[in-house]
Formats: structure tokens, C-alpha cells, sequence
């Protein structure tokens, strides 16, 4: 069986332990791989390789840093068909879906590119008489990523290309359910000609994650995943005084007013709901429905709901694959039973879906008369269930996504410019769209939820990401005649 071994100083390592972990074709629900779980000795191995290629990656000129970041670029575009179907064969995901996770990662790479101009400082002339004062930007050190398996290339390309890009050195821990693409991500970086050891890659679970927490030579730590390990990674990380950024769960809401388009608001539910069979933090997964709107809303997205093409992720004509494992897809049917014992219409039923198909599949589901008392309302579900909450007034939507435990991404669908307006001043979440369900920053702004789906001060990638990845120095200098000084123990003021 094939063996997907770490990537340590600019080479696959053998890890020294026999814990291994299994990975799964979803679509078939095969076995496919085993991912050999690091040791502690493995995770310090490539701590100290890390440390050590920092001592010199930090002082190369930006520019060159950019230059193989630009060739590595070029590698990943090269590579994108190969890429594109490694995510396919361990996530589960439709083809056209993984090729566009792809390029939305690149976009972060592309940014990186620019990284000289991003860490000019700002300099002021003349503070004081003949005093000069400026500022830079410094990197960390060693730093870690923690990544979940719903994007294995993106997230991760949503961290390493701006943390090395400012001179840090990296190590990636992605998710043990599908490591291949990242693997091959990594050795790519290999072969743009990133010095060895600056991008590092180690296998493992819950423990190695802890043994990075707990690292001393480990200085920040990048995260994305559920909720409660984003709270843990932030609660110990910080506690021992590392810099972290925790991304964390979602329940995004699509609030749709009665005067919407209601063939674009329930393509776009459709669409934003179960691409990706659900399994992507920005998927809306409420639909606040204002209103009268509510009955052809339901309908209209029951009908769409009919035609989904459910099957493979590499057959061609499939719009929707299957879920990460058999342990989740179980969860899943289980949410969809418990929405239903607590009062849920379930309008279309996923659990029918072709009980004769291998793979871990679960069918479109809809529920409607959904209540936000309800389990399936309250929790992150992470399949494809979308549910309707029906309500009576605009302040009613509000109300409901403020009271919600998380703040990611949210979404109006309206004709009135200003209730939109209002709206995205109103709303209490970190990503807004306006007619556009999935409102994903572009690689030059910036990717952060609020309340329960972000941990720590700053959003990934973008400038928030250059200013995680590095910290601030100010320098205020003169050069003074020497003739002229004195001692003086007064308040220093700029005269
Ligand atoms: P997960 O939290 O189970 O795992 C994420 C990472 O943490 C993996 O590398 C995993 O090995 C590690 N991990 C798991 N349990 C751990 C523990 N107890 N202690 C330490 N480390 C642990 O998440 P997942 O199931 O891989 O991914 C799905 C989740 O990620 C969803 O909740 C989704 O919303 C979230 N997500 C969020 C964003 C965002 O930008 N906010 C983006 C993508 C995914």
C-alpha cells in the first residue's frame, strides 16, 4: 500500500513510528494510503532543521525570496492537472470545484510575489531636529500551519507562500485524512529552489499538534479547523507565548428579502450550500428567508435541489461528491434525523440517496421550518444540509445571525441598496456579501470571521497576513555634531 512518509529538509523522511493512519477514497470508500504519524523525535528533527534554514533565509533580500516564489508559481500552475486530482481522490470533491480551490490558493502565492513592496516601512524625516524616525518589519522565526482536510492545497497555500515570503521558515501539519497533495505542494517547493529546509512538511494528529504547541522553538502558529481544537490551539499556544491565528467553524447565514430575485437567491443557495457536498467553512448553510418570500423560496431550491448530479468527483458530469469518511457521513444522516425528531420539515431527504452506492455519500437535504432552538440550527454541520429558518422582518434576520455562536461569512439577497447597506453595517459577522453567497476575500484583502470562528487579533492571508507573519521594529536615529551634546534628563521631546 502506498506509504506517504514527512517531508523534512528538502527530502522525504522515513518517520520513526509505527503509527500509521489510513486514507480513504471517498468516493469508492476504499482504502487508498497509509500516512505515517510523526514522532516527537521526527516533529523536533524538523524544528531544528526549520530553526537553523531560518538563520540564513532570513537575510536573503526579499527579492530574491519573491523570485522563487514566482517559480514556484509556475510549478503549481504547471502541476495543477495532477494537483487537481490528488485533492479529488482523497477529499471527495467534484474536479471543477478542486481546480478552482487551486487557483484561489494561487492568488495568495501571487500576492506573496509581491512581498518587497509589502514590507517597505514607513519613514518620517525630521521627528526632532536633524532626528530621523522609520519602521520595519522583522520575521518570526519558526512557523507552524495547521491545516483541515476540507482544503488540503488551498488552506495550506493560505499560510506558507507569506510566512516564508517575510523571511520565516515553516512547518506544515495537514490534516492525516488526505496528506497527499500537500505532500506534493511541499516538494514543489523542493523544486522552485526554496532552500532546504525552509518548507517543511510532518505528519501526525492531536499529539503532534500538541508537541508544536508546546515547542520552544516554535514562535507563531497558523490554524484552521473546527471550533473547539481553533479554542485549544489559541488557549495553549498563547499560553506559552507564541503568536497564534485560529480559524475556526461556521454556520453562515444567506438572509433573502421579499423583494430578491428568487431564481438568483436560489441558485445561489444551491449552489453555496452543497458544492463541496457542504464540507467548506464559507458554505451557507441558513437560509433566513424574510417574509412572504419563504414559499417560493422553499420551492424554487427544492426543484434546483432534483436535478444535482451526485457521483464521483472525477466523473464529469458530477456536481456534487461525497463526504470525507463513513464516520462522517453517519454523522451527517444523524443531524438530519435529529432536525427532523425536533420538528424540521425535510422537504428534500439526503439519506435516500442511492443506498447501492459505494463511497460515502449523502443527498442534497433540505429543511424547512428549521427553529433556532433546534440542533441542526445550533451546530456546524459540515455536510450538505441546508436548513430554512422563515422569519418575519429584516431586524428578525439580523437578530438571528448576532445571537448565532459564529460570525464567518454571511450573505443579503436584495434589490434595495439601501437595506443592503444596512446590512452589511449591521451584521454582526466578518465577511459580508451583497448578492454574492460566498463572499470569499480575494488573496489581497484578507480572510477572518468573527466571535467563534476566529481566535487571535488577525485574519489569514493579505496584509493581515504579512503583519501576523512579521513583527513591527520603529527606529528613531540622529546625527547629532558632537560638539554640541549635553546631558539632559528631561522627557524626551521633539524639538
Ligand atoms: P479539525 O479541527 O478536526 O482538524 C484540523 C486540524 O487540527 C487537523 O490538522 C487535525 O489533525 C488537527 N486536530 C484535530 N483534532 C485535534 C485536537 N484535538 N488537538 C489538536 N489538533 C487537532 O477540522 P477538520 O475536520 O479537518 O476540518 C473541518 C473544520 O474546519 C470545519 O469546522 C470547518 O468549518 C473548519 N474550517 C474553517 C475554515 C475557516 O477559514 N474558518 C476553513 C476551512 C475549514
Amino acid at each position: 500500500m502506498n506509504l506517504i512518509e514527512h517531508f523534512v529538509n528538502g527530502k522525504i523522511i522515513p518517520g520513526s513510528s509505527d503509527k500509521k493512519g489510513k486514507v480513504f477514497n471517498p468516493a469508492t470508500g476504499e482504502q487508498e494510503s497509509e500516512v505515517r504519524l510523526a514522532s516527537k523525535s521526527d516533529l523536533d528533527e524538523a524544528v531544528e532543521v526549520a530553526k537553523k534554514a531560518f538563520e540564513t533565509w532570513s537575510l536573503k533580500p526579499p527579492l530574491q525570496r519573491a523570485r522563487v516564489i514566482f517559480k514556484f508559481k509556475e510549478l503549481i500552475e504547471k502541476n495543477s492537472e495532477e494537483l487537481t486530482k490528488m485533492i479529488v481522490s482523497e477529499h471527495g470533491k467534484v474536479f471543477e470545484d478542486a481546480r478552482g480551490s487551486l487557483t484561489r490558493g494561487l492568488e495568495v502565492v501571487e500576492f506573496a510575489c509581491g512581498i518587497p513592496h509589502l514590507l517597505k516601512g514607513e519613514f518620517s524625516e525630521n521627528v526632532g531636529t536633524n532626528v530621523d524616525s522609520w519602521s520595519i518589519r522583522q520575521p518570526l522565526g519558526v512557523v507552524a500551519g495547521i491545516t483541515p482536510f476540507n482544503f488540503p492545497a488551498m488552506v495550506p497555500m493560505w499560510m506558507f507562500p507569506i510566512a516564508i515570503a517575510c523571511g520565516n521558515t515553516f512547518i506544515l501539519k495537514p490534516s492525516d485524512r488526505n496528506p497527499s497533495a500537500p505532500e506534493f505542494i511541499i516538494k514543489l517547493m523542493n523544486e522552485a529552489g526554496f532552500p532546504k529546509g525552509v518548507v517543511n512538511l510532518i505528519n501526525g494528529g492531536a499529539e503532534t499538534v500538541n508537541q508544536l504547541l508546546s515547542h520552544d522553538d516554535v514562535d507563531a502558529v497558523s490554524f484552521v479547523g473546527s471550533t473547539p481544537v481553533a479554542k485549544h490551539i489559541y488557549e495553549s499556544a498563547t499560553a506559552g507565548g507564541k503568536r497564534v491565528q485560529a480559524l475556526g467553524g461556521a454556520k453562515n447565514h444567506m438572509v433573502v428579502l421579499p423583494d430578491a430575485d428568487i431564481d438568483l437567491a436560489a441558485d445561489s443557495a444551491v449552489s453555496a450550500a452543497y458544492g463541496s457536498a457542504g464540507e467548506r467553512c464559507m458554505a451557507i448553510s441558513v437560509v433566513v428567508a424574510v417574509g412572504e418570500v419563504a414559499e417560493p423560496l422553499v420551492k424554487a431550491i427544492s426543484d434546483r435541489i432534483d436535478n444535482l448530479k451526485i457521483g464521483p468527483g472525477m466523473q464529469p458530469d458530477s456536481e456534487m461528491g461525497p463526504l470525507i469518511s463513513e464516520e462522517h457521513r453517519s454523522r451527517v444522516v444523524d443531524y438530519i434525523n435529529s432536525g427532523e425528531a425536533e420538528g424540521a420539515t425535510v422537504v428534500c431527504d439526503g439519506r435516500m440517496h442511492s443506498p447501492e452506492q459505494k463511497g460515502f455519500y449523502v443527498g442534497a437535504t433540505l429543511l424547512d421550518n428549521v427553529t433556532t432552538d433546534m440542533e441542526v440550527y445550533r451546530d456546524e454541520i459540515f455536510g450538505p444540509v441546508l436548513s430554512v429558518v422563515r422569519v418575519q422582518s429584516f431586524d428578525d434576520a439580523l437578530d438571528v445571525i448576532a445571537e448565532n455562536q459564529y460570525g464567518n461569512g454571511v450573505a443579503v439577497f436584495t434589490r434595495d441598496g439601501g437595506t443592503a447597506r444596512q446590512f452589511q453595517k449591521n451584521v454582526q459577522a466578518g465577511m459580508v456579501g451583497i448578492n454574492v453567497p460566498i463572499p470569499v476575500p480575494v488573496g489581497y484583502h484578507s480572510f477572518g470571521g468573527w466571535d467563534d470562528s476566529l481566535f487571535g487579533d488577525t485574519a489569514m492571508y493579505g496584509p493581515e497576513g504579512m503583519r501576523f507573519y512579521t513583527k513591527q521594529k520603529v527606529i528613531t536615529s540622529r546625527w547629532p555634531d558632537p560638539t554640541s551634546s549635553q546631558v539632559d534628563l528631561g522627557f524626551p521631546q521633539n524639538t
